[in-house]
């Protein structure tokens, strides 16, 4: 049956920046096959280690504002002073392959994707608490400048907002958080609305 080619699902993912999410999304598409990842534009500079067209593509705030003047973005944000975009081309590209797709972007991106196409599902990583963010933000402070009590400020509003997504995951053990997610992939490429058009070709029903 996995032969018979089917349309890939949208999985939106946002978490509070530090939570861990980048760690996870890394984690659950080691451990499952057939997950693409859109990646986006942003005019941040690169943390140590960001591969430019891996991690993002990474852009100044003059191509970037061509690119939105040219109605290149399925949808663009303004996150802590820097500009991040999902490029119409780079949803298209991933979509076309058939993979599930997984989207790292914020409240603002989610709630447009989910305008933009309903079918997708949405998940909102948790810290397991404010002060493990906090450390965790911390240990990872590579960014040039991080300001972490804004990202703990932004923090706490963006977790208001969990209530808004269909699956709410908490990262407090990375395995079992990943496991999660997995799980998430794996429960909806077995949902009758995605199955039935292949088994109505195997089996003439
Ligand atoms: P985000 O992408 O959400 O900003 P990262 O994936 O960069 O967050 O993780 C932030 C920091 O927290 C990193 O140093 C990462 O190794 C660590 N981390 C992520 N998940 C866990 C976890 N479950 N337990 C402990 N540390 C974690
Ligand atoms: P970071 O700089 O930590 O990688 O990301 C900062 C924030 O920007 C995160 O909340 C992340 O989800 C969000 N983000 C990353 N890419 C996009 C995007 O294409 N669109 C939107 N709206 N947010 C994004």
């Amino acid at each position: 049956m996995d032969s018979v080619p089917e349309k890939g699902q949208i999985f939106v993912v946002t978490a509070p920046s530090g939570s861990g999410k980048t760690t996870l999304i890394d984690t659950a598409r080691k451990n499952i096959g057939g997950v693409g990842y859109s990646i986006s534009h942003t005019t941040r500079k690169p943390r140590e280690g960001e591969v430019n067209g891996l991690h993002y593509y990474f852009i100044d705030r003059v191509e970037f504002e061509n690119m939105i003047e040219a109605h290149e973005f399925v949808e663009w944000a303004l996150v802590y002073g820097q500009l991040y975009g999902t490029s119409i081309s780079t949803l298209n590209r991933e979509l076309c392959s058939g993979k599930d797709l997984l989207m790292d972007v914020d409240v603002q991106g989610a709630k447009e994707i989910k305008r933009r196409f309903p079918e997708s599902l949405s998940i909102f990583i948790l810290p397991p608490s404010i002060e493990i963010l906090r450390e965790r933000l911390k240990r990872r402070s590579t960014d040039e400048g991080i300001n972490i009590d804004l990202r703990m400020k932004k923090a706490v509003e963006e977790i208001q907002r969990c209530r808004d997504y269909d699956f709410i995951v908490v990262n407090d053990d990375l395995n079992q958080a990943a496991r999660e997610i997995e799980a998430i992939i794996t429960a909806q490429r077995a949902c009758r609305n995605r199955r039935l058009p292949l088994v109505q070709k195997i089996f003439h029903i």
